[in-house]
């Protein structure tokens, strides 16, 4: 436990003496030692080495003690990976039975816990605490889907015309390794893990550093659900370093990312080096059109969801909203009302609908955009920014911003900010709404709001998105899938096409007649003089 003795806030806003946090009936004693967990160990830096992370609605308090992967770390978490995988240790590769078993307990441990487990997500993220065990939920079901797939991962046979066959056969990559962003960090692991483990893969998973404490949630499930030793290493660490160390390693198969755009492009390079097949799951820039037809309160509440969830800081957010003229004063109206009604708090507190911003960075770039915004002059439908006083003062509060007109071309529309920041857009046409939707280099989703289901088909065709939503926004089903158009990404994660990234496919060619004459065999050889 720990000795340093510091103002902690509770949920009730009270201030103790005492170095824990609570919420309900759980306590937690911070700062957490969160260890390095490697061949099925819960182990220290083989060279000391540690980080801290703060609590972003309370910056003076350190909540974490992370444990930092060296370089001779990184190499015992592949070696180990590698072993189980080659040798198939513990029948890893080829009993799919105890992959489905493992993956079904991981759920049942995290379903249990979510309550718990949501505690811990709020505080490092500065999640809401509603949405926080929603989405540790979210996660378990992930890991239950694909438990019921392990054991139907299914080849194929062709019976050739010349009577022969082949035999189509799908094996796991190998070694996976794994870079997850903090945003949504127990879902965006789960995406990789899951899949990866129904397969018979192994992982070397490297977490962002902003939420060391939801992946040390995630390793400990899954070594309490039986994952034998070395199946998933957990190293944490600078992404520059340790994360680069990790997808460029010759020993790794298969890189699955999720993250920003530009490092996404670093981790395609790097993998070129060796060929690697890798999996990108990067930004966005989605726009949510609505038409003049479109239920504006339905609308309204859809973008407030899909836009300033998290605080805005989710790849699949609306951050530009595309209007029809007819409708455009009376929407933005309203979007701001709605939106200046949010409660931003603690996120320990089931009141607050958005907490802070996940660091001082994060609150630097999204603050630059809106002074960016403000000098360009696009009229500020809802202003807001900064929050000071209070509790403010010690966390990275931003309020969100709605401005108004903004001009397709602008930094404003084109840039992902990842906060609560939305650009409105007027448009005339159609044409004009599905030209301005795909102006961005990004492609992630799409919303769409109209009460005509022909239009809305019509314009979903059109869009350059992995995801449209017709009249919603930010719903994500487990079974269907996603990832992006364009720079939004390479590959799909969740539903049976995030399974197949992880599947190589082989062919087995079995002759079945027997026969010393075959006729392809004579254009080498001729057959009738041996
Ligand atoms: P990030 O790119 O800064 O970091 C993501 C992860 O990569 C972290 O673990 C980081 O340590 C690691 N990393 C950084 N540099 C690296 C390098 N050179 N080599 C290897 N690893 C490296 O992104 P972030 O700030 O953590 O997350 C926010 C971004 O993620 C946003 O752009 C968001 O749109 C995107 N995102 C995309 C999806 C999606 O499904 N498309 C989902 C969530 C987040």
């Amino acid at each position: 436990m720990s000795t340093n003795r510091q103002y902690l806030l509770i949920t009730d806003y009270t201030l103790v003496l005492m170095p824990t946090v609570s919420y309900g009936k759980f306590t937690l004693e911070i700062p957490v030692r969160v260890k390095l967990f490697i061949d099925g160990e819960e182990v220290s830096s083989s060279k000391g080495k540690t980080f801290t992370r703060e609590n972003p609605a309370h910056f003076d308090q350190t909540i974490a003690v992370v444990e930092e992967a060296s370089t001779d770390d990184l190499n015992k978490a592949i070696d180990s990976a590698r072993e189980v995988f080659d040798k198939d240790k513990y029948g890893w590769v080829t009993n799919y039975r105890q992959r489905l078993r493992i993956l079904y307990k991981t759920a049942e441990i995290l379903r249990e816990e979510a309550d718990r487990i949501a505690v811990t997500v709020a505080l490092e993220n500065g999640m809401p605490i509603r949405q926080a065990r929603a989405h540790v939920l979210a996660a378990a079901e992930v890991f239950e889907f694909y438990a019921g797939l392990a054991d139907k991962v299914y080849g194929d046979s062709i019976v050739l015309s010349n009577g022969n066959v082949s035999l189509i056969f799908k094996e796991p990559v190998g070694v996976v390794a794994a870079v997850s962003p903090w945003n949504f960090p127990m879902t965006q692991a789960a995406r990789k893990i899951a899949p990866a483990l129904a397969t018979g893969c192994t992982v070397i998973w490297k977490p962002a550093s902003y939420t060391p404490m939801s992946a040390m949630e995630i390793y400990r499930a899954l070594a309490r659900a039986g994952l034998p030793k070395g199946v998933v290493s957990v190293i944490y660490g600078p992404g520059a370093t340790v994360g680069n160390d990790l997808v460029k390693h010759p020993k790794v198969d298969y890189v699955s990312f999720t993250g920003e755009t530009t490092t996404g492009k670093l981790i395609m390079q790097q993998a070129a080096a060796g060929v690697k097949r890798i999996g990108l799951e990067l930004g966005g820039k989605n726009p949510g059109a609505v038409f003049d037809d479109a239920s504006i309160e339905e609308t309204v509440r859809a973008i407030v969801f899909g836009g300033l969830r998290n605080a805005g800081q989710a790849c699949g957010a609306i951050s530009r909203v595309l209007v029809h003229e007819s409708v455009h004063e009376k929407l933005v109206n309203r979007l701001a009302e709605v939106a200046k009604d949010l409660v931003i708090g603690y996120p320990l507190d089931d009141n607050t609908d958005m907490g802070p911003l996940v660091s001082k960075a994060q609150e630097e770039k999204v603050l630059g955009y809106i002074d960016f915004g403000k000098k360009a002059g696009f009229k500020v439908a809802l202003d807001g920014g900064k929050l000071s006083g209070g509790i403010y003062d010690k966390g990275y509060f931003v309020s969100p911003v709605i401005f108004d007109n903004v001009d397709p071309r602008s930094r404003l529309a084109q840039e992902e900010i990842f906060g609560p920041v939305i650009a409105v857009i007027p448009f005339r046409t159609e044409q004009e709404a599905i030209e301005i939707a795909n102006s961005v280099i990004y492609g992630l989703t799409a919303s769409i709001f109209t009460k005509d289901p022909a239009k809305a088909l019509r314009v979903a065709r059109k869009l350059q998105a992995g995801t449209v939503w017709i009249n919603d926004a930010y719903t994500q089903p487990t079974e269907g899938i996603w990832g992006g158009y364009k720079q939004s990404g390479i590959g799909r994660e969740l539903g049976l096409y995030g399974l197949e990234e992880f599947l190589e496919i082989k062919q087995v060619y079995v002759d079945t007649t027997g026969s010393l004459d075959r006729p392809h065999w004579r254009t080498v050889m001729k057959i009738d003089k041996l």
